[in-house]
């Protein structure tokens, strides 16, 4: 049985004083789930982690990073290592999320780098993985996902692969108010099982939980996660608004 797990990824939004308003009403509006029912997590900005990690102390909501570097500690500007986000009480870091791979440049070799960092350090990755529009209309969709997720769990032991969620974000989804629909969400969701099952077993497969990410709201949100392999939602847009976030969090209990 795969706990439901919520996340939301704030990206670059909120401020200080927003930042910490919204997690304390995620953290009170979710005070009977989060953390039981639910896994629930909120991702902030770097700058607010230490802020919102103290907003939702206690509470069952975890705190997880957008982003890690794949070094400790040295001369790499602008870039935050696994101990500085768990000495914020951070517990889970996205890899490869689709802006990250498409905006910013990140290969599947460097996102495979980040994730192995992350386990080496007790850190859980969310690792994302998705096509563009031209990929799924060139019917590449299985194609392109399972080179991110080969390439991406390079080296993973079953045993880390034990603390990887895996996110399917279509990167045509992401921000755009167009959705997967429940058939297609769940299609990709069991092409992934299977991979997990020929890439570790199928015991491993079934234990893993795969989000789906690109446009979930709570009007959409009870549907997709009635897909058999869909088990929770890494949550963009909505999750700046609390009461979308708790009513999404909600459907999944
Ligand atoms: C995301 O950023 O991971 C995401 C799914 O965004 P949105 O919900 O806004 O599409």
């Amino acid at each position: 049985m795969r706990t439901p797990f919520i996340a939301g990824n704030w990206k670059m939004n909120t401020d200080s004083q927003s930042a910490v308003e919204l997690a304390k009403a995620v953290a009170a509006g979710s005070v009977d789930i989060a953390g039981k029912a639910v896994d629930v997590a909120v991702i902030p900005p770097f700058v607010y982690l230490q802020s919102v990690g103290q907003a939702v102390a206690g509470s069952g909501v975890a705190l997880g990073s957008q982003d890690v570097y794949t070094e400790s500690k040295g001369a790499f500007t602008g870039e935050i290592s696994t101990s500085m986000l768990k000495d914020v009480g951070c517990e889970y870091v996205l890899c490869g999320h689709s802006e990250r791979r498409h905006v910013i440049g990140e290969t599947n070799e460097l996102v495979n780098k980040k994730l192995s960092t992350a386990l080496a350090a007790g850190l859980l990755p969310i690792f994302c993985v998705g096509e563009l529009i031209e990929q799924r209309q060139g019917d590449k969709t299985e194609q392109v996902v399972t080179e991110q997720i080969k390439k991406g769990l390079a080296g993973v032991s079953a045993e880390d692969m034990e603390k990887v969620t895996l996110a399917y974000e279509p990167v045509w989804a992401i921000g755009t108010g167009l959705t997967a629909t429940p058939d297609q969400a769940q299609q990709v969701h069991a092409f992934i099982r299977k991979l997990i099952s020929e890439l570790y077993n199928e015991q491993l497969a079934e234990k893993t939980r795969i989000q789906y990410g690109g446009s979930a709201k709570p009007g959409n949100a009870a549907e997709l996660m009635g897909q058999p392999d869909v088990d929770g939602l890494l949550v963009g847009g909505a999750s700046l608004k609390a009461e979308d976030f708790i009513g999404i969090i909600n459907a999944a209990g």
